[in-house]
């Protein structure tokens, strides 16, 4: 983090979901909730005009039982909000079922900020970046909201609007996150490049497979950095789905790969070489799922 002076703000610390609810509905646009702070408190201290900035910051830090990352066979993987990087990694299950996500809470940022950061906060922050999010996105879940007309699931599918936008509303509370049980045959993996280890990715990839012997059935492709958002790689998913995992396979598949993308030139990387090695890198990825890499 830098250190630019951080704005003026009030601090809210409610005791419970209903009570960060009710905070959410009274104060709306003017509120921002605070789970880590590796995002929120960064956002704050560059943001363009003052206009921008949050009457209110809203701290998770006295809500209780939302720091859980719990595994079970039938129902799947639940990681609370308030659950950190350090925390799912701490979790066997988390390695064991769900490698795309161990390998990119793994990869992420530096010891200090994965104590802090929280998955949630990663899928809430709406960055076409977001490690964890890539990984969830591949593997698929639900994000469960708490608003002041009640419970909703959102499927990972449609959270993501646009650059920073989710399909939360202003009065809802992301409570948790629920990943789908692993299913028989099923392998993911996550690889990204970025220009030092504690820096945002240039590039990164999950994916999840669900393999009869060397042949693939299902498919969910995820890259980051290369849109607005996370991306789905769709059109490539067709090329996996029902086919022998041959290396002509893997060729088709990765030279499908720069055609759905959209990157962009930013200070990390150039459209242009995000386009030269995204299909290198799911290639990769697909190969490490499958244990040959
Ligand atoms: C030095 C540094 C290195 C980093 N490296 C990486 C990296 O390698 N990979 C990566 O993906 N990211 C990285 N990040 C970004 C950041 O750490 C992650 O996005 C992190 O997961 C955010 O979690 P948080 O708990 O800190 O979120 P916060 O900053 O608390 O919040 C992030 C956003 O989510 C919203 N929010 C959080 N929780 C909720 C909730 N329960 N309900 C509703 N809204 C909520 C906040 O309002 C905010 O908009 C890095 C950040 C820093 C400062």
């Amino acid at each position: 983090m830098s250190s630019r002076i951080l704005p003026d703000f009030d601090l809210l610390l409610p005791q419970s979901i209903p009570e960060a609810v009710e905070l959410l509905s009274t104060h709306r646009e003017r509120i921002t909730v605070m789970a880590g702070g590796t995002d929120v408190m960064v956002a704050m201290k560059f943001a363009q005009s003052p206009a921008k900035l949050p009457e209110f910051v809203m701290s998770l830090e006295n809500v209780p039982g939302l720091g859980y990352v719990l595994f079970d066979p039938e129902k799947g993987l639940r990681i609370g909000a308030k659950a950190t990087v350090a925390e799912l990694l701490a979790q066997p299950d988390v390695k064991r079922h769900y490698r795309a996500l161990w390998h990119a809470a793994q990869t992420f940022a530096t010891g200090q900020v994965r104590n802090t950061a929280t998955v949630l906060g990663n899928l809430l922050r709406a960055s076409p970046a977001g490690d964890c999010s890539c990984a969830i996105y591949a593997i698929g879940g639900v994000v469960v909201l708490h608003g002041a007309s009640g419970r909703r699931e959102v499927d990972i599918d449609d959270f993501w609007l646009s650059y920073g936008v989710t399909a939360r509303l202003p009065d809802e509370l992301a409570v948790e996150l629920i990943l789908p049980p692993p299913a028989a045959g099923s392998r993911s993996a996550f690889k990204r490049m970025t220009r030092t280890s504690e820096d945002l990715a240039k590039l990164n990839v999950a994916v999840r497979l669900e393999m009869e012997g060397n042949t693939c059935v299902d498919a969910r492709l995820a890259m980051g950095c290369v849109a607005p958002t996370p991306l789905r790689l769709t059109k490539t998913e067709t090329l996996l789905k029902g086919h022998e995992l041959t290396p002509e396979v893997l060729q088709r598949v990765a030279a499908s790969v720069p055609w759905e993308i959209s990157p962009i030139d930013d200070k990390r990387s150039t459209a242009e070489y995000r386009k030269q090695v995204s299909g290198v890198l799911l290639k990769r990825a697909i190969q490490d799922a499958c244990g040959a890499a």
